[in-house]
């Protein structure tokens, strides 16, 4: 069985050349193992965080919560601090129960959208 061709994330074309393919990082699926996000090499600053996450954490932060998102992809940490940062969105590097453990501060409410409600101990969250 062949691998399945990566989707770009920028131009949402396929990556047939496996040379032209960049790795930006891992999204966890709400009921699955998740995926892998690439892009072509020339498209990869254009390449976003997932639209779904950054938006409600940019809705939050226009209803006036600080929100914090985290991600495990460094690449993904970068573009979605530089895109929301203005608006108060302070994004995070790590696995978020780690991240949480290492953390002092306290939050009013945690939400997941990508898998750590759904994988983890609810109690260890
Ligand atoms: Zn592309």
């Amino acid at each position: 069985m062949n691998a399945p061709v990566p989707v770009c994330r920028a131009c949402r074309e396929p990556i047939e050349d496996p040379d032209d393919a960049v790795h930006l990082g891992h999204e966890e699926g709400n009921s699955g193992p998740g995926w892998d996000i690439h892009a072509h090499r020339a498209h990869i600053d254009q390449a976003g965080p997932d639209p779904v996450a950054e938006r409600a954490l940019a809705r939050l932060a226009q209803q006036g919560v600080k929100p914090t998102g985290v991600d495990l992809s460094p690449r993904m940490v970068q573009l979605a601090g530089e895109r929301w940062a203005p608006l108060g969105v302070r994004i995070e590097h790590g696995e978020v129960l780690k991240w949480l453990a290492a953390d002092d501060a306290r939050y009013d409410a945690v939400y997941s959208i990508f898998g750590a409600a759904w994988f983890t101990d609810p109690g260890r969250v």
